[in-house]
């Protein structure tokens, strides 16, 4: 909130801010051919004939794409609307051949539905969920006095998640924001890859007399592609809006970008009004008929959901705030935690591990649906540190072994490995005599005060038991004997 005398009056300004989220989904193919929708191929290799555009072809809608879309919108608690029709979204740009987008409006596959932002108290209403397809790329870069087209991403299957004006803050959108990427990870609709545009955001922003109920005139915020930008694009938009009202001008509804480098918003085009568009019902796809047995269908296979999950770990099971954040980011996470708790492991030692060493194993940017340590290896593994039949960075050393090897026997391992830990008292203090005769100086300076000569000690008698010793059961016995 900025307040600002003007002739001793104090104006005080809220924000309005409505956000378009672009969600890539996770399909094979495209929404209406059967070119793949996967990211990173060479250009123009995902075409056909219906990405193309060529007259005469007819599009055949993905039913996966459909399946997500109702999946993700009974999540979001929305009405699934049984009969959504797609709408023809008239304009010329060298990236789309057809001349038009397919896509949808009122009569969208998702219908309503609540965000709730329980730290700022407040509720998002959702107003649709279009189910539409991506335009191709113009490519700026590859050439000096051309700009390229390439169209693997043309005809990719979106989501537009549009929601209410509700937003106050650029804090609340990023809120928003980050919790619909949650989820629609979670639900494994979307890789939510925002470097690679799979997730993207469209952020609309005016400003009002705090207290009004008007809508002013609104700047859209074009495709901002992180949390980061997203939060500031709007912050600064904000300032400047504010700025144009206190030096007596009017916002003009437009269309804007944002400038990171520069940190300001620019014009990029007048905003165009829905007419422009000439939306009309595409005639070469029927209206939806769902029947409301398949939706029930897709409501069974819907997940536990992570908030509810959130929940239900806390009152289960001692963990902290973020070992929660961290498993209930995706489905997998919680999955494979669940499995090590019903091999036997324990909840907090479990969740710790995945957090700080599995998750060191997972190949780059993969997550715990690609972890290759079995979970009832994990919870044997777990449990050897437990009794002390293996020191923790015993344990730590196993796990590239177990990792793709799920027929190994763990207490097999540790033996063939030669680590199991030595916990038998005369051996320890045969060692850790023989180390305080070999080291009559350091033994000295610790009687003489120095206490830090303790862990050097400890160390020399882990070292002559080759890691075996306990560390634990060595340091109180090296204690006892230096007291
Ligand atoms: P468009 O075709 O212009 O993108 P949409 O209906 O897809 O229209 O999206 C409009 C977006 O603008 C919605 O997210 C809505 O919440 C937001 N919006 C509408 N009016 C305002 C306003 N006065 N200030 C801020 N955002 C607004
Ligand atoms: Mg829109």
């Amino acid at each position: 909130m900025v307040g600002l005398f003007v002739l001793g009056i104090v104006m005080i300004y809220e924000a309005v801010i409505g956000l378009e989220l672009h969600i890539q989904l996770a399909t094979e193919s495209k929404l209406f051919s059967s070119s793949s929708a996967s990211f990173g191929a060479e250009v123009n290799t995902h075409v056909n004939e219906i990405d193309l555009g060529y007259p005469g072809v007819l599009p055949v809608l993905n039913e996966r794409a459909l399946e997500y879309a109702v999946l993700f919108g009974l999540a979001l608690g929305s009405q699934i609307n049984p009969n959504a029709f797609f709408m023809r979204k008239n304009y010329f740009y060298p990236d789309l051949p057809k001349g038009y987008q397919i896509s949808q409006l009122a009569d969208a596959i998702i219908l309503g539905g609540l965000v709730d932002l329980p730290e700022f108290e407040r509720q998002v209403r959702i107003n649709r969920g279009q189910l539409e397809e991506d335009a191709g790329k113009s490519v700026h870069d590859a050439f000096t006095d051309r700009t390229g087209i390439d169209l693997n991403r043309a005809g990719v299957p979106l989501i537009e998640l549009v929601s209410e004006p509700d937003m106050r803050s650029a804090a609340e959108a990023v809120a928003y924001m980050r919790k619909i990427h949650h989820l629609v990870r979670y639900l494994g609709i979307s890789d939510g890859n925002m470097q690679e545009g799979s997730f993207r955001c469209d952020a609309n922003v005016s400003i009002r007399e705090k207290g009004s109920e008007v809508y002013n005139a609104r700047v859209e915020l074009k495709n901002i592609n992180s949390f980061r930008f997203v939060e500031q694009a709007i912050e600064l938009e904000i300032e400047r809006q504010i700025d144009v009202v206190e030096n007596g001008g009017t916002v003009e509804q437009e269309t804007r970008l944002f400038d990171p480098d520069k940190m300001e918003t620019r014009t990029m085009r007048s905003k165009e009004e829905a007419n422009d568009y000439r939306y009309f019902p595409d005639p070469d796809l029927l209206p939806l008929q769902l029947s409301a047995e398949w939706i029930e269908q897709i409501r069974q296979n819907l997940p536990e959901l992570p908030h509810l999950r959130e929940q239900r770990y806390a009152e289960q099971y001692a963990l902290d705030k973020d070992s929660l954040r961290f498993l209930v980011q995706d489905k997998a996470t919680a999955q494979y935690f669940e499995e090590a708790l019903n091999a036997g492991a324990e909840a907090r030692t479990a969740a710790i591990w995945m957090q700080s060493e599995l998750v060191k194993l997972l190949p780059e940017g993969q997550g715990f649906a690609d972890c290759l340590l079995n979970p009832n290896q994990f919870a044997v593994l777990l449990a050897r540190v437990a009794d002390n039949t293996l020191s923790a960075n015993a344990a730590k050393k196993l796990l590239p072994e177990l990792w793709g090897n799920a027929d190994i026997s763990v207490d097999a391992l540790i033996d063939t490995k030669g680590l199991r830990q030595v916990n038998d008292d005369g051996q320890l203090q045969q060692w850790a005599e023989e180390v305080l005769a070999a080291n009559p100086d350091q033994v000295a300076a610790y009687k003489g005060g120095q206490v830090k000569m303790l862990g050097y000690l400890v160390g020399q008698v882990l070292k002559k038991s080759q890691g075996k010793a306990n560390p634990k059961s060595v340091n109180e016995l090296l204690q006892k004997l230096l007291a």
